[in-house]
């Protein structure tokens, strides 16, 4: 077959096309426009994308168009004298878009004057007289001389998705970890940049819109929410059918697990994920107890390795999907989206594990997603370069957090209420954390206040030694026991105390089965009390609280969803 035409070798040439920096020319007269472009094609159709527009608003559209799409924008040449919007007022726009363009004003001899008068106001680079025949003599020497200075300082093309957002904003917070979770490069650009400005500009969008996605295809997206991101980025939100052998709720480490042992030994399986796979191990800076990993490994690293081998195996995964209801009906099991979207399947597997309880301080829910932090919110080590960091938390995820961020930030505190570290601390963390002279540990110390006005400022500190002390800080985050999500379970399946979710033996009292339990058997283990709907990880009432026992978990309901399988 001829290269360029098939599909792929036309896609291949059309990409090749697009890298290409362009040249705009805009002209109101069809046949000037259309010998220009001739022209210019001819000398320079192989090296550059010559494109032209026949109005100034056209030409803008063109150029907002490329800003978006991360393209180059090499050399505009624009008639002087059109109607609505003149040669000039169209160069003038067409800088805050592309200030490193080159340009010039093409102009009738009875126009030069004004013209060059017109290269002071708004700096064009050349004025070309029509028409320019011979172009050799006349047009092609004043764009040689543009397209050289431009190849001095051009542009860098950005064919990636870009997130324009305020530093302070929530908002912009989450849309940035949404992307960098679900393992989507993106290039961030604070609103205040110049760029963020162009950028905003070609999208015709307000700062007070914020944030704002653009794709590498030039969409704009404003304020997203976390499914319409997820479909811009190419990730699933809808399962390809209605029904499965296996749908795991939760794509943490014990939600991966049983994904890849459900897909591996044939089930149809779907994951569900209402935010990105990975869970809480994805945001953890270094594992260093998984078996086989002696050096550690980082958790993201760890679970997107994982997710891809469920998805080599068949896994379908949905993301930013929340699973809000599960019923029975007849055999099936029937869970319910936030959207309302139904979705059913012989079996489930619960693994939506936990999240950090909320500290509970003035100022601190007021301040979250800017400054304050859940987790160690690793997209935000960037920010910590200058500025003091503090973390509450006395366990081990805030011991990794701390040495993590020892390594941005000039100063990291660990503020622990209790007595000492050894009592919740593994003994190979503490090790680490007292070798780093950046690191300091404050026992009997608690945050009784934060405070800032755009984004956090500083904390008042209470406890045995800190006793109403305020100190400057840019970042706190918080490690501070865990909470099961759980909510959308009551009345579904039997939950302790805390939320946590009972499983097989623990939900036979006295000899006596769960209320409404059917089958002519006990629930087995890690089975809930509504059969057929099993359970695994952090969420599970007693469990090991761990990645190794999540994922062991995980794989092990996978062998009981087999045997539930086989004896119904
Ligand atoms: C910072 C940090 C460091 C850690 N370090 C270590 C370590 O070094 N070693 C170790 O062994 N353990 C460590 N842990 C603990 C370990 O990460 C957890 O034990 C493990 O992740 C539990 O896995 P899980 O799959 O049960 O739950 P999770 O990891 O909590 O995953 C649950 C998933 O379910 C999703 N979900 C919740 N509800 C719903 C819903 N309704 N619908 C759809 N999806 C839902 C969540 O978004 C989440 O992705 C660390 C934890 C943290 C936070």
């Amino acid at each position: 077959m001829i290269q360029g035409e098939d599909g792929v070798g036309a896609r291949e040439a059309q990409v090749r096309e697009e890298q290409k920096a362009v040249l705009l020319t805009v002209d109101d007269d069809p046949s000037v426009s259309r010998a220009v472009a001739r022209d210019l094609r001819k000398r320079y159709g192989q090296g550059l994308r010559v494109v032209r527009a026949g109005s100034g608003a056209e030409g803008l559209e063109v150029l907002r168009e490329l800003k978006l799409r991360g393209q180059r924008v090499a050399v505009v040449l624009a008639d002087y004298r059109m109607p609505e919007m003149s040669g000039i007022e169209f160069l003038e726009a067409a800088m805050d878009l592309f200030p490193r363009a080159r340009r010039a004003l093409l102009t009738a001899y009875a126009d030069t004057d004004a013209a060059i008068a017109a290269i002071n106001v708004v700096d064009v680079d050349h004025y070309l007289l029509k028409p320019w025949d011979p172009p050799e003599e006349k047009l092609y020497p004043v764009v040689d001389a543009m397209l050289e200075a431009y190849r001095r300082e051009p542009d860098a093309p950005v064919a990636e998705t870009k997130v324009v957002g305020n530093r302070w904003s929530r908002r912009s917070y989450e849309v940035r970890d949404f992307l960098a979770r679900n393992a989507v490069p993106y290039r961030w650009l604070s609103d205040t940049s110049p760029e963020a400005e162009r950028l905003l500009k070609a999208a015709e969008v307000g700062n007070d819109e914020l944030p704002v996605v653009i794709t590498p295809e030039g969409s704009a997206l404003v304020a997203p929410s976390a499914a319409e991101l997820a479909d811009a980025v190419g990730l699933a939100t809808t399962p390809a059918t209605d029904f499965y052998d296996l749908i795991v709720v939760g794509g943490g480490p014990a939600g991966l697990g049983a994904a890849v042992y459900g897909a591996s030994e044939g089930l149809r399986t779907l994951l569900v994920e209402r935010q990105a796979t990975g869970g809480q191990a994805g945001q953890s800076s270094r594992i260093e107890n998984y078996l086989g990993f002696p050096d550690g490994v980082s958790g993201a690293q760890l679970t997107d390795r994982a997710r891809r081998q469920a998805v080599k195996f068949g896994t379908e995964i949905l993301t930013s999907c929340d699973v809000v209801g599960l019923r029975a009906e007849g055999p099936a099991r029937v869970l319910t989206f936030d959207d309302g979207r139904e979705i059913a399947a012989h079996t489930v597997i619960i693994a939506t594990g936990v999240s950090y309880r909320e500290l509970e301080a003035p100022g601190v829910a007021e301040l979250t997603g800017r400054g304050v932090f859940y987790g160690s919110a690793m997209t935000e080590a960037a920010h910590c370069t200058d500025e003091d960091v503090y973390l509450v938390g006395g366990a081990n995820s805030a011991g990794q957090a701390a040495v993590y961020f020892a390594r941005y930030a000039p100063s990291v505190t660990l503020l622990v209420r209790g007595e000492s570290l050894e009592a919740s601390m593994s003994h190979y963390l503490i090790e680490q954390l007292r070798a780093l002279d950046n690191v300091h540990v404050r026992l009997r110390t608690q945050v009784g206040e934060a405070f800032g006005d755009q984004g956090l400022q500083g904390l008042r500190l209470t406890g045995a030694e800190g006793g109403g002390e305020e100190v400057p800080a840019g970042h706190l985050f918080v490690f501070i026991g865990a909470r099961p999500h759980t909510d959308w379970l009551e009345g579904v399946v039997e939950r302790d105390e805390h939320g946590f979710i009972r499983t097989g033996a623990d939900l036979v009292t006295d000899g006596r089965r769960p209320a409404g339990w059917l089958p002519d058997r006990d629930p087995w283990l890690l089975e809930s009390s509504l059969p057929g709907v099993f359970v695994a990880g952090d969420v599970r009432a007693d469990s090991v609280k761990r990645v190794a026992s999540a994922v062991g978990e995980g794989a092990m309901a996978v062998t009981l969803v087999h045997r539930y399988l086989g004896a119904s």
